[in-house]
This record gives structure tokens, C-alpha cells and sequence, in this order.
């Protein structure tokens, strides 16, 4: 009933050119059925991209978008202009995004009102850091994160947000978060959704994990009761090891 959902996050790599040619290399492949495909690559890309992978099933996202849809607001992109380009999908509060732009829940839940107000559906960040881990506070943290990126979302909008567990000391550490570990949270981070709006809409949104996935343990991620899909950074750089992920899936 959940569709999964494997999501690459170029993060700052990549220029058209190399995006044209990973294009290229994955054309046929990367797509399963059953299974959803997004590349999430920087705004320099993105009509590049949308145009090289029309018709292949791959879906296009962002990394960031502004919260406002125009305005005085130098060197930032918006949501009009990305759902222009064919943009489906909208990186939201990533923690590299918290931590060195200083995006708040507040901010982080204002880009998901500016996600839906451009159909764009919103892929929304929440994880701990190693020292909230280890202080036993990482559901706190992931409840607080989760009910502020949802604020004032309706149900049916609820219902479409992808969310993102990524631990922060997992991101680009290679130390993963155990299969089970991570579903643990991500099945929490359900009841925090099903306490915001019903257990119905709870089961239908989708949740990924995030941090140091490859094609080597995706599946067993995938495994998992409460974990829909990955959301992956340097494992999806590669054609062929982002191919391996969705072939995971
Ligand atoms: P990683 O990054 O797969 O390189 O750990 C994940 C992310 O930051 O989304």
C-alpha cells in the first residue's frame, strides 16, 4: 500500500554535463516496477535533467527551495520556478540544510506550505545528532521535528509528505543506523503521525531512512516494517550503484 521510494541526494556534486551523462548511463535501468525513482540534484541541473529523463519513470526533485513564491530575495530559487522546470519532488530540512543555514522547524515547516502551495511534494528531513543519540533523546528530537514540519498541513496533504529519518552521524559516516534500530524509529515517528492526525493517514505516509545507505544493505532496510524507501547521498552518485538501490528496493 506504500509505494517505495528510493531518492538520490546529489547534494553539491554534479554539473550538466555529468548530470547529461548519468542520464545517459541509467537510461532503462534505475526503474523497477512498483518502485519510485528520484533524483534530487542541484537547481543548476534540474532543466537538464527533467528534459534527459522524460518518458524513462525517473522523477526529478530539489534539494531546497525559498518559502516565499517570488519576492526580494537574492540568489534564492522558488517553488513556481522549480514545478516550471517539471520538478516533482522538494528536499525539505535536511540537516546539512539545518545545520550550516540555519533552517528551524519554523523555516523547515514554511518550505513544506511553499512545496504544496506549487504541487511539489514535499521530502521532509528530521534525525538526531550523535550527542542527542547518546543523551537517549533521538524520539524527542524526531517528534519535534515531525510536528513542526506538519503544522497546519491538512490531512490529505499530510498523506503525500515523504519523510526522511536520517541520523546525522550517519550521513556520509559509512556507520549506518542498524536496519532494526532505524525502524524502530521510524515506526515512532508513525504514532507521532498517527497522533497528529489518525492512525489511516499514518499508515499511508511514506518514510524513508537516510544515512550511509548502499546497494549492499538497502534491502535490508526495505525489510522493515516501517521504513518505505532511502533517501541516499554518495551511493547514488554512481549509475551503477544508484541502479543497485532501486534494483534493492
Ligand atoms: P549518505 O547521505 O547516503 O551519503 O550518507 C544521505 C543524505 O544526506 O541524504
Amino acid at each position: 500500500m506504500r509505494t517505495p521510494i528510493i531518492a538520490g541526494n546529489w547534494k553539491m556534486f554534479k554539473t550538466v554535463s555529468e548530470t547529461l551523462a548519468f542520464a545517459e548511463a541509467v537510461k532503462g535501468k534505475a526503474v523497477v516496477e512498483g518502485v519510485e525513482t528520484v533524483i534530487c540534484a542541484p537547481f543548476t541541473n534540474l532543466p537538464a535533467l527533467t528534459e534527459a529523463v522524460k518518458g524513462t519513470g525517473i522523477k526529478v526533485g530539489a534539494q531546497n527551495l525559498h518559502f516565499e513564491d517570488n519576492g526580494a530575495f537574492t540568489g534564492e530559487i522558488s517553488g513556481v520556478m522549480l514545478k516550471e522546470l517539471g520538478v516533482d519532488y522538494v528536499i525539505i530540512g535536511h540537516s546539512e540544510r539545518r545545520q550550516y543555514f540555519g533552517e528551524t522547524d519554523e523555516i523547515v515547516n514554511k518550505k513544506v506550505a511553499a512545496a504544496f502551495r506549487n504541487d511539489l511534494t514535499p521530502i521532509v528531513c528530521v534525525g538526531e545528532k550523535l550527542e542527542e543519540r547518546e543523551a537517549d533523546q533521538t524520539k524527542d528530537v524526531c517528534k519535534v521535528q515531525t510536528e513542526g514540519a506538519f503544522k497546519g498541513l491538512s490531512k490529505e496533504e499530510a498523506a503525500k509528505v515523504v519523510v526522511a529519518y536520517e541520523p546525522i552521524w550517519a550521513i556520509g559516516t559509512g556507520k549506518s543506523s542498524t536496519a532494526s534500530d532505524a525502524n524502530e524509529v521510524t515506526s515512532y515517528i508513525r504514532t507521532v503521525l498517527a497522533d497528529l492526525y489518525d492512525q489511516a493517514t499514518a499508515d499511508v505516509i511514506r518514510i524513508q531512512y537516510g544515512g550511509s545507505v548502499k546497494p549492499e544493505n538497502v534491502t535490508e532496510y526495505m525489510g522493515q516494517s516501517d521504513i518505505d524507501g532511502a533517501l541516499v547521498g554518495g551511493a547514488s552518485l554512481q549509475p551503477d550503484s544508484f541502479t543497485a538501490l532501486v534494483e534493492g528496493a
